[in-house]
């Protein structure tokens, strides 16, 4: 299962982008279905997902990522692997082409689970993962979606509405292997008009990511600061195992409690142990596209 981020996506719903989103959903989709059905892992698929969604720019992560204050980009990636619950995790990059293989660069070497700034980009050169200069992932529209939110003087969602253009996002993916493990991955350039080294819940294991085969993997996007104050993704995986719900129930549980607690914006996918993929969402949109137990692709995006 993949998303796309969540938001006010109205506008889609009348506009030829809707298929965009969709073509680029279900061949992503694709892609991952393969890669599990010739047998490989689910951290690897999850990480091969996020890395074409953050190629492409229809999402804010990777190429496409909003700016912050200072119109620059500053990327979060996160991934995590069910079977033993290591976990890679970038904050505040710039540069990297793809913050999650970054972010699973670090679940490999292993020391460590957070790198941020400076010293993730150091990481990054010992690790020869591609880099790009600033023009690569600056484009006029993200300018302009700065300059609408300054001009509002507001922190937005990629997707939030200032005016009905924005309807891009953050993403992730969650998967359940042949084997049957899980992992969950969840990429982004957080929020637009965020204050330079702001990092949100994205690369914050248990908040905008989580994955342990005992209960489930939960990739989350939304307002990264009310994530962070209910560890969200921890909180769906604490509903399946200590209140024995499925993925539907405890991604639904989920964002009542986000709800209830913090008045909270954003959706959440989630795998179960048995395969069971869902999704919820507190705001009117989540992008989102899922195979379940090897089926149709489906796709989605209120
Ligand atoms: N959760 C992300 C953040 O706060 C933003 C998003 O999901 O769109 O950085």
């Amino acid at each position: 299962m993949i998303h796309g981020g969540a938001g006010a996506l109205e506008d889609l719903k009348h506009e030829a982008s809707e298929a965009t989103f969709q073509q680029s959903i279900t061949a992503i989709l694709e892609q991952g279905r393969s890669r599990l059905e010739q047998g490989d892992s689910a951290l690897d698929v999850v990480e091969h997902c996020v890395m074409l969604l953050e190629d492409d720019r229809l999402y804010n992560a990777g190429q496409g990522s909003v700016l912050n204050a200072e119109g620059k980009v500053e990327m979060d990636a996160a991934l995590m692997n069910g079977s033993d619950l290591r976990a890679g995790a970038v904050a505040c990059v710039k540069h990297i082409k793809n913050p999650i293989a970054l972010a699973r660069r670090v679940l490999e070497q292993g020391d460590h689970v957070l790198l941020v700034g400076d010293g993730a980009l150091e990481f990054a050169k010992f690790c020869e993962v591609t880099t790009y200069p600033d023009e690569y992932f600056i484009t006029e529209a993200r300018i302009l979606q700065l300059a609408e939110a300054q001009a509002a003087g507001r922190m937005t969602l990629d997707h939030e509405r200032i005016k009905p253009s924005q309807k891009l996002g953050t993403v992730g993916a969650v998967a359940r292997d042949l084997q049957g493990n899980l992992a969950a991955a969840t990429s982004t350039g957080g929020l637009v008009n965020k204050r330079w080294g702001r990092v949100g819940d994205t690369p914050i294991v248990g908040a905008g990511v989580f994955a342990d085969n005992e209960t489930c993997a939960v990739s989350a996007t939304g307002y990264g600061e009310q994530f962070l104050r209910t560890v969200l993704a921890k909180t769906i995986s604490d509903f399946v195992q200590f209140k024995g719900l499925d993925a539907v129930a405890a991604s639904q549980a989920g964002i009542d409690y986000l709800v209830r607690k913090v008045n909270g914006d954003g959706g959440v996918i989630v795998i179960d142990g048995a395969g069971n993929c869902a999704a919820a969402q507190s705001t009117s949109g989540l992008i989102r596209g899922w195979i379940e137990r090897g089926g149709e692709a489906h796709c989605k995006l209120g």
